[in-house]
């Protein structure tokens, strides 16, 4: 084992702005943990981008390597549940964001924080879900639990050609649900059908300036990624007894609403956390994406880089914050 390491590594402050590019790092520097863990993919999230150009109020201490995922094998344990040379998706907790995270070659984390690959799934196959397929897994479980199957009518997913949204949409339609994906992206119009999409709308179709509390009732359930304005107008615009989930801020952190939705019809607005998912649920949920729930178009979301490539500026991490990802974008951290 290398005892140097490739990583992208984020410097600076509020006063002289951020950079980003590669360094080598000592694995003894890394921090104290049960499990040291090669990395062999990472993926780009929403967040990822935050960190990595100093966005405020998501990693307090720079300098610091990003990466909410990775995907890779276990190189030493101090646990029995964990053997070198176990496959193992890491996300979540203080991955990237407290701790270095999956945009250099090793991490090192607490055994509680190691999730064991799943059989039917590969490393790579895991960084097409990472955090953001995850997300939409934990939303879709979320509209169950609260009682919103797939007869109950049409389920809308906004954001749609964003991670969370395109995972979404095909996790959906493979689960039999009737699905409306609102997207920004004339473009990205294709793929969604792709993915069992039945209906794809622009943004200003679910987006309401009437300053109506209520409007017409379309949706059995929202899967909702971006805030603001669209997850207002989705409360007003959810059917009797519906459920709307939200994850997001990509548009907003804002929520301009009244209380109608919730009294006159009942409805519920559900919040999607994936940082403190518990274990047991988190399992299970990676168990079914790797099973049951694994979407056929799957690799249809994949596009990749290297973890090199992200550092560039204007890049892949300027492209998502801009609203401009489509898919998922795996990243390697191998040569
Ligand atoms: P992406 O950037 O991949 O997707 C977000 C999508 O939202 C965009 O592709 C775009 O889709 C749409 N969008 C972006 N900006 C705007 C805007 N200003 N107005 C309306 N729509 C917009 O991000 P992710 O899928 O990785 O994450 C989505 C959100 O979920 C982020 O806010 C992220 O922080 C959050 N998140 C939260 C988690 C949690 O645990 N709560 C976990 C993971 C993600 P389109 O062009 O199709 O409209």
């Amino acid at each position: 084992m290398d005892e140097r390491f490739s990583a992208l590594v984020v410097r600076g402050g509020k006063e002289d702005g951020f950079s980003r590019q590669m360094e080598k790092l000592d694995v003894a520097g890394l921090p104290d943990g049960d499990v040291l863990v090669e990395v062999l993919y990472s993926s780009l999230n929403y967040k990822d981008a935050l960190a990595a150009s100093g966005s405020p109020g998501v990693v307090k201490n720079y300098p610091h390597t990003p990466g909410i995922d990775a995907a890779g094998i276990v190189r030493i344990s101090r646990v029995d549940k964990l053997a070198v040379g176990d496959e193992v998706i890491v996300t979540s907790y203080g991955l990237g964001v407290e701790v270095p995270g999956g945009y250099g070659r090793y991490i090192r984390v607490p055994a509680a924080w190691v999730v064991p690959l799943p059989a039917g799934l590969s490393l790579e196959e895991s960084m097409v879900y990472g955090t953001a397929g995850f997300t939409a897994a934990l939303s879709l479980q979320r509209l169950q639990e609260h009682g919103v199957e797939a007869e109950a009518g049409p389920v809308l997913v906004t954001g749609a050609s964003g991670g969370v949204g395109s995972i979404a949409v095909a996790l959906l339609a493979g689960a039999g649900y009737q699905v409306v994906a609102a997207s920004g992206k004339e473009q990205a119009g294709a793929l969604l059908r792709q993915l069992g999409a039945d209906q794809v709308v622009g943004r200003g179709e679910v987006t309401d300036d009437s300053g109506r509390p209520l409007l017409g009732q379309k949706w059995a359930g929202v899967v909702d990624t971006v805030g603001g304005d669209i997850l207002t107008t989705a409360l007003k615009t959810t059917q009797y007894g519906g459920t709307v989930t939200c994850c997001g801020l990509a548009a907003s952190p804002k929520l301009d609403t009244t209380v109608f939705p919730f009294i006159l019809r009942g409805i519920s607005l559900v919040g999607i956390d994936t940082v403190a998912c518990p274990m047991p649920l988190r399992l299970r949920l990676w168990e079914q994406l790797a099973g049951t729930w694994k979407p056929a178009g799957l690799e249809l979301l994949k596009s990749e880089c290297t973890v090199e490539e992200l550092a560039a500026s204007p890049g892949p991490v300027e492209r998502i914050l801009a609203g401009g990802q489509t898919g998922r974008l795996v990243v390697r951290t191998s040569p």
